[in-house]
Formats: C-alpha cells, sequence, structure tokens
C-alpha cells in the first residue's frame, strides 16, 4: 500500500488502475517466509563476524561496542543533562529522576535550529554552536552554576573504548562537517564548553540513539536487551556477552552492541533486487523511466524494501536467536525498545514486524515497547546508571576491602599465631591460652615396620566411617582399606552423649557384620576430631565440642572410655580401643608413611586445624624433655581471646553469633569449609539491604542458614564457569540474579575464599617457621600433609594458600602433600605404632 502510494505521488501520470498493478506486483514480491527466514540465518553470521577479532574488518555490521554494561534496574536517581544530535532535530533535556512511583522520570525539553551552514561547515563552529545551546538552557533552567553529568546522545557511527569517548568514523544521514571524523566527540564539546568558560558540564556517557531508545525502555521493563530505531535511518543495538566481544578485553558480564545494521550488504542486495524489479514494472507498465526518474525510484524502493517490516523482522529475527542461544534457555523472552517514525505512523508496519516476527523466532515471547523520547532521554538513563554504577561499584569495593588483608596484616596473624602458640605449650600460660596445643602421645612418624590388621573410626566431620585397615610391612609395603559410611542426624548430632556413642556402636556392629568378623577381636584406632585433653595415647578428655556437634554429658569425659561404655551395653562384640586421634594427626602420619620428611598435618574441611612435631623440652604440660611430640594444635580457636578482632568484619561477627559455639573457633570461623558460605551469605545480605543486589530484593532463600554451602563457592568460583553457569547455580539456589549480581557475587565469593586460604596460610607460616627456629636452622624444608574438601576441591584456596605460606615464611621449603584419607588410615598406622609400644612396654616391665 504505502509503496503503491509513493509510486503514485513520484509519477503523478500513473492511472489509478496503474498503481493498482503496481500495487499488485509489489505484493507479489514481498519476500517468502523461506527468503525472511534465510536473511535471519545470514544476518546472525554478519552479526558474528562482526563481533569476532579475525572477521570484524571485512564484516559488514560494524557491531560496535557501546561501554553500556548495564540496563537501568530502577534504583537510578539525580538530576542529569542530555543532548540529542543527529535525529531530525537538535534538542536539550533535562532528566530528573526519582524513586517516586508515580512519575519516576521528569523531563524538560528545548528544541534548537541547526542551521544549515552548520550541518556542512567546521566542527569548530558545530561545537561551539551545540555549547552555546547547552549555556542557554542551563540559563533558562536556572543550573549554570552546577556541575551536572550530562549524556550525550550522538547517532553516528562512533569508535569507543570506553563510555565517554567517541570517535565519529563518519557522517550519516545529512551531516557533513569538517574535521570531526577520526576525532572524539566528548573532547570536542569539551573543549567548546571550556573556551566559553561560563558553565561546567560533566560529559559521561555518549550513546547512539538505538542505545538510548533500549535505555529508555529499559527502565520500565527490565526484560529490554534490544533497542531499534525505524525513522530517517535504521539501526538495532543489542546486550551480547561480553566474552564473545573480541574487541573488548573482559569476558564477564554483558554490554550492549550497536549493530549499524543499516550498511549490511544482505540488505543492499534485496533493495537492488527490488530496484531493478521496480523498473521492469515501469517499463512493462510504459512508463519509461528518466535518470531522475530512477533516483525517485531508487528513494521508494529504499522505504518499501530497506525500511519493510519484513526486513527488519528477519534482521531483528537474527538478533533474537543470537540473545537466545547466549542465554541457552529453550523459551526466549525478551523485550524489544523501538523509536522512530516510520514505526510510529503506520500502525500496520508494526502490526506486520510483530506478526513476522513472531513467526520467524518461535519459541519466543518478544514484547515490543514504544520508546517516548527515546534516544535523548535514554542518553540521560545511561548516564544516571553510570552514575549508580560508579557509586555503587565504590560501595561494594569498600565493604570487601575489609577482607582484603595487606602483607603487613598477614605477617601480624603470623606472629601472633606464634605467641599464641608460646601460650598453649607454656605450663603457666596453658589454663588461658586459647590455641591449646594438647600432646597427642604420638611421639614419632611411621618407620615402615608397621604390620596387622585395625579397625579404625572417624568422627569428626562431614561423615562417619567405620574401616578396616591392613598394613603390611616389609619391601612391598601395601595398606589395604574398607570402610562404609555413616550418616549422623542431626539429633544424633545434638543429642545425649549415650545417643551418641550407642549410634556409633550401632555402626561399628553394622560394619563387622558386613564384614563377617564379628568375633575377631581387633585393636582400633579412633579418629575424633575434637579438641582432647591427652594423658596417654588411649584416653582423651574432650575439651568441648565444635564445628556442629553439641552432644551433654561429653565435655570434660574421657571419650575412649564413652566408646568402651557404649560397646559394653551393646554386648555384641568386643574391641581393643588402642589410640584416640586427632585428624590432623592422622593426616600427617599417612603422609609421613609416603613422605618421612612429613612433620606438618593440616586439616582444611569442614572446621580447620593443624598439628606438627614438636620439641618435647618446649612442650612443658607433658614430662621429659627428650625426642619430639605430635602436638594438636587445636588452632580453630585461635582468636578467641580476642586477638584477631581487628581484622574481623561485622559479616564474621553474625556468623558467629548464629553459630552453635558463640564467641569460640574464630578462626576457624574465618577460615573453614563450614562457615565460608554463610560469610557469603551474610555479605549479600547486606548488599542487598543496601539495594546492590538482587534489586534490593531479600528473598527467603538468601534468609535461610546454611543454604549458601562452600561448595557453591568452588563452582562459583571456577574459572572455567561462564557468568551464565553461574546464573545458573544462584537460580539453584532460589536467587533470581541478573548477570551484574552475578559478578557481583562472584567477586565476594573469591574475596571471602581469598582471606580464608591467607590467613589459613599466616598460621602455617608461623608454624614452620617455629619448626626451623627450634632446629636453629637458616633454612628448613618440610613437608605438610592436608587432607580436606576446602583444600581438594575448591579451584583457589590451595594455591592462595601455598603462596602465602612461601610469602610470609620465606626461609622455609614447604612442600605439600595431600593426603589419602588421612583419618581412616592415620589412624590405623597409629594405632600399630601404639599397639608397638605396647608390646616394649611389656617386654620392659
Ligand atoms: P570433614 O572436614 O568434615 O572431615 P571434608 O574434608 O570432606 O570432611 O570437608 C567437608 C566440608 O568441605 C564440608 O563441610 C564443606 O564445608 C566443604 N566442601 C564440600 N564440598 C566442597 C567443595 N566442592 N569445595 C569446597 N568445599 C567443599
Ligand atoms: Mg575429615
Amino acid at each position: 500500500m504505502i509503496a503503491a502510494q509513493l509510486l503514485a505521488y513520484y509519477f503523478t501520470e500513473l492511472k489509478d488502475d496503474q498503481v493498482k498493478k503496481i500495487d499488485k506486483y509489489l505484493y507479489s514480491m514481498r519476500f517468502s517466509d523461506e527468503t525472511l527466514h534465510d536473511i535471519k540465518c545470514r544476518f546472525r553470521r554478519e552479526l558474528e563476524n562482526g563481533l569476532g577479532r579475525d572477521t570484524n574488518t571485512t564484516a559488514t555490521v560494524k557491531m560496535l561496542p557501546t561501554f553500556v554494561r548495564s540496563i537501568p534496574d530502577g534504583s537510578e536517581k539525580g538530576d542529569f543533562l542530555a543532548l540529542d544530535l543527529g535525529g531530525s532535530n537538535f534538542r536539550i533535556l533535562r532528566v530528573k529522576v526519582t524513586q517516586d512511583k508515580k512519575q519516576p522520570v521528569q523531563m524538560e525539553s528545548l528544541v534548537y535550529e541547526t542551521p544549515e551552514d552548520i550541518i556542512h561547515g567546521s566542527g569548530t563552529q558545530l561545537f561551539d554552536h551545540v555549547a552555546e545551546c547547552l549555556g542557554d538552557f542551563m540559563e533558562k533552567q536556572k543550573i549554570k552554576d552546577k556541575k551536572l553529568p550530562v549524556g550525550f546522545t550522538f547517532s553516528f557511527p562512533c569508535a569507543q573504548t570506553k563510555l565517554d569517548e567517541a570517535v565519529l568514523v563518519t557522517w550519516t544521514k545529512k551531516f557533513k562537517v569538517s574535521g570531526v571524523e577520526g576525532m572524539d566527540v566528548v573532547k570536542l564539546l569539551n573543549k567548546a564548553i571550556k573556551k566559553r568558560g561560563d558553565y561546567e558540564a560533566d560529559i559521561m556517557a555518549v550513546v547512539n540513539d538505538t542505545t538510548g531508545t533500549m535505555m529508555t525502555c529499559g527502565f520500565d521493563d527490565q526484560r529490554c536487551e534490544v533497542g531499534i530505531i525505524i525513522g530517517t535511518g535504521t539501526n538495532a543495538c543489542y546486550m551480547e556477552e561480553l566474552r564473545h566481544i573480541d574487541m573488548v578485553e573482559g569476558d564477564e558480564g554483558r554490554m550492549c552492541i550497536n549493530t549499524e545494521w543499516g550498511c549490511n550488504l544482505s540488505l543492499k542486495h534485496y533493495i537492488n533486487t527490488c530496484l531493478t524489479k521496480c523498473k521492469e514494472i515501469l517499463t512493462r507498465l510504459g512508463v519509461e523511466p528518466s535518470q531522475e526518474d530512477c533516483v525517485a525510484v531508487q528513494h521508494v524502493c529504499t522505504i518499501v524494501s530497506f525500511r519493510s517490516a519484513n526486513l527488519i523482522a528477519a534482521t531483528l529475527g537474527g538478533i533474537l536467536t543470537r540473545l537466545k542461544d547466549n542465554k541457552g534457555v529453550a523459551r526466549l523472552r525478551t523485550t524489544v525498545g523501538i523509536d522512530g517514525s516510520m514505526y510510529k505512523m503506520h500502525p500496520q508496519y508494526a502490526r506486520r514486524l510483530h506478526k513476522t516476527v513472531r513467526r520467524l523466532v518461535p519459541d519466543s515471547d518478544v514484547r515490543f515497547l514504544l520508546s517516548e523520547s527515546g534516544s535523548a532521554k535514554g542518553a540521560a538513563m545511561v548516564t544516571a546508571v553510570a552514575y549508580r554504577l560508579a557509586d555503587q561499584t565504590r560501595q561494594i569495593a569498600q565493604t570487601l576491602a575489609e577482607f582484603r588483608l595487606s602483607k603487613a596484616q598477614l605477617l601480624e596473624v603470623k606472629k601472633r599465631m606464634r605467641t599464641e602458640i608460646e601460650n598453649g605449650l607454656g605450663k603457666k600460660t596453658h589454663d588461658s591460652a586459647t590455641v591449646k596445643m594438647l600432646p597427642t602421645y604420638v611421639r614419632s612418624t611411621p618407620d615402615g615396620t608397621e604390620n596387622g590388621d585395625f579397625l579404625a573410626l572417624d568422627l569428626g566431620g562431614t561423615n562417619f566411617r567405620v574401616l578396616l585397615v591392613k598394613i603390611r610391612s616389609g619391601k612391598r609395603r601395601t595398606v589395604e582399606m574398607h570402610n562404609k559410611i555413616y550418616a549422623i542426624p542431626i539429633e544424633v548430632m545434638q543429642g545425649t552423649g549415650e545417643e551418641l556413642f550407642d549410634h556409633i556402636v550401632y555402626c561399628i556392629s553394622d560394619f563387622l557384620d558386613y564384614m563377617g568378623m564379628k568375633s575377631a577381636r581387633l585393636p582400633l584406632g579412633f579418629t575424633f576430631s575434637f579438641p582432647c585433653h591427652q594423658k596417654s595415647l588411649d584416653a582423651g578428655i574432650l575439651v568441648n565440642w565444635t564445628k556442629g556437634f553439641k552432644c551433654t554429658d561429653c565435655e570434660g569425659e574421657d571419650v575412649v572410655e564413652l566408646l568402651r561404655e557404649g560397646i559394653k551395653r551393646k554386648e555384641e562384640f568386643d574391641l581393643d580401643v588402642v589410640a584416640v586421634v586427632n585428624d590432623t594427626v592422622g593426616t600427617m602420619m599417612t603422609c609421613a608413611y609416603e613422605e618421612p620428611t612429613c612433620e606438618v598435618g593440616l586439616i582444611a574441611g569442614t572446621g580447620s586445624n593443624a598439628c606438627y612435631m614438636e620439641e618435647m623440652r618446649n612442650i612443658e604440660t607433658v614430662e621429659g624433655n627428650e625426642g619430639r611430640m605430635c602436638v594438636n594444635m587445636e588452632w580453630g580457636a585461635f582468636g578467641d581471646n580476642g586477638c584477631l578482632d581487628d581484622i574481623r568484619t561485622q559479616y564474621d561477627r553474625a556468623v558467629d553469633e548464629n553459630s552453635l559455639n558463640e564467641g569460640k573457633q574464630r578462626y576457624e570461623k574465618m577460615c573453614s569449609g563450614m562457615y565460608l558460605g554463610e560469610i557469603v551469605r551474610n555479605i549479600l545480605i547486606d548488599l542487598t539491604k543496601r539495594g546492590f543486589l538482587f534489586r534490593g530484593k531479600i528473598s527467603e532463600t538468601l534468609k535461610t542458614r546454611g543454604i549458601f554451602e562452600t561448595k557453591f563457592l568452588s563452582q562459583i568460583e571456577s574459572d572455567r564457569l561462564a557468568l551464565l553457569q553461574v546464573r545458573a547455580i544462584l537460580q539453584q539456589l532460589g536467587l533470581d540474579s541478573t548477570c551484574d549480581d552475578s559478578i557481583i557475587v562472584k567477586e565476594v565469593c573469591s574475596t571471602v575464599s581469598r582471606r580464608a586460604a591467607q590467613i589459613c596460610g599466616a598460621g602455617m607460616a608461623g608454624v614452620v617457621d617455629k619448626i626451623r627456629e627450634n632446629r636453629a636452622l637458616d633454612h628448613l624444608d618440610v613437608t605438610v600433609g592436608v587432607d580436606g574438601t576446602l583444600y581438594k576441591l575448591h579451584p583457589h584456596f590451595s594455591r592462595i594458600f601455598h603462596q602465602t605460606v612461601k610469602e610470609l615464611a620465606p626461609k622455609c621449603n614447604v612442600n605439600f602433600l595431600l593426603s589419602e584419607d588421612g583419618s581412616g588410615k592415620g589412624a590405623a598406622l597409629i594405632t600399630a605404632v601404639g599397639c608397638r609400644q605396647r608390646e616394649q612396654e611389656a617386654l620392659q616391665a
């Protein structure tokens, strides 16, 4: 219809029936769905070429990065100015964005003439003119004394390297101003404003009208991630994944890409076809087109085809399928912001566009949102978002800065650990010490002569295990293990002591049945990973429960005795409990069995703890000065006297207050698996409250204690994970996040785990340096046996931990050995050593 009327307008001599014929021909010329599908796919490929580093230069769509990374989230506010140059008018706006629900955006604007001689004049003239108009506008608004943030809509293809810089690639439309191509228009405008000297302006963002349109619509509908203009020219932008944009550094989050699809070749191809056909029609109609007519025909054809709803629908379809694939969703739900006279003036046009898009991208729910004064208001929105983000980034950085410890602070942690170690070892200071330095009565590491079959229990973490360990000495030393895992229900973990030990004995009984060895009276090693006072290898008085345990009637009791009583109550089997073992010691022993230089054990799992071989002369709580004994440090309690309070944050305190053992295990609560997720959750709650995350809404999920398990930190921080997958994890947790949210969450996680690894490293540096000084060495080679899922599975913990130890204890060459099933094997080795000791004692007697 439109086409026929336009033709009639240009060829006034055409008769009515001729117009009808042309119309019919044009109708027959409409694109089939197959053709449109083809255009869609071709455009999609061009789009991808435009994004690639090697293909960009030859691509027909320029795909210009806009450095607009975020769409409005509705929390923007402030007073902004916007300049709009490049449309039919030059406009200046004042945009006030408030949190007022009814009328969040208030605008006042003035249109200024752009005289012909300026459009074809020099750059200096143009920007002097713009600066003069801005001055006039500010004068009228009575804001000439303020320095307001300004957004600049400059609707010409520009190369940007940041938001507030835009180098004009080439003039388009009716503009032809000399000396501007290849120049940064922000610099030119700033220069013009400075030259005047009667006001100041802070130009924060240059945007294209498509971006402006997307941002304006994005303020009302946060799903909006595409902007298109169908007016004097046509163009589109959309939010692309940063990792796909080769021209821009970074691979997290998204950025708006200005496609500049107006210069696309596939469009030109169809225009040319159209042109030829038009000529054909006219010739057949007996109209001999003159040169002038040809220009007119071309104009018409451009309108007919270039702006044809079908073509736009096809190219838009290309963008939408790309968005859909980027998101990896089965169904795309999105909003397209549109501006431009062509779209607004012809209702059929809009309807046809919508219908065709829905046909071409079937698995989608696309909303089309008409933008009100989009191009100019959008610049203000971009500025508002930039303003909000800058402020937000600063505040988040400030929050996380507390977790970023300097080397001096870490050295201080190391030094304090050393002080606490001395306190724990000293006779007079031991009772009041927080780091208890508990003697284990393990006096040597294995020598390879250990032999026999042993039972082992492993209690103190997530699981309870019963094991049968067969150790064979000789030339080919072997260790064979059988084990069964049993759950300890939370009501048992926090019930009575009798219930706990009945449950343990029940599990042993089940295991013996399972192995068919009820009658064998095997020696048993009991890995019990809580602080115990030991007076011998086979007795341990529980100091206090830690981690998730809180059973009554156990603290102050000998846990070996409690186990023996449980076995007696059951009256089913008998066992010879030889040793009570801390998991750190088990880990050290297991590694020492393979690597004799291993004299330190570390656990970084549910809890955090370490042990090492200390000189007997330094252990004032045990008689004797000869040789060494392994000391279970119980370093998790480091800081319980307040000595770490200067590095603890409000989030650490919140985690502590919500724990089973308030005020206890402060160091452990900063660096072990049971608590890292909780620290993260508390930070996320605070950031959400302050409006920086999850659109300021604290979900029920986020309120749920323990929901953020440490394994999620590992997943989120994995280098191989794309942001989309981070979002999927958060989604799984019931946290509905945006891209920006997931970037922040990831940063929170890595900040918390980094600090954990660092302070753990600082503690370890204190330990290895103590061993070195014990032996009066300038240089120490030592191996640390390590166990624990945090250490094993977190993508960065171990690396940062090693690095820290190296940096803080430069005189020690520390080797780390992962323990294979330390608590089981280690308990058996200690039991074997215990049996040997017993035999020797019996011989001596
Ligand atoms: P435990 O210390 O309880 O004997 P583990 O060494 O297996 O046992 O540690 C279990 C703890 O490790 C869990 O409580 C949890 O905090 C943490 N964890 C579990 N999975 C992961 C993971 N993928 N990455 C980091 N930490 C994890
Ligand atoms: Mg363990």
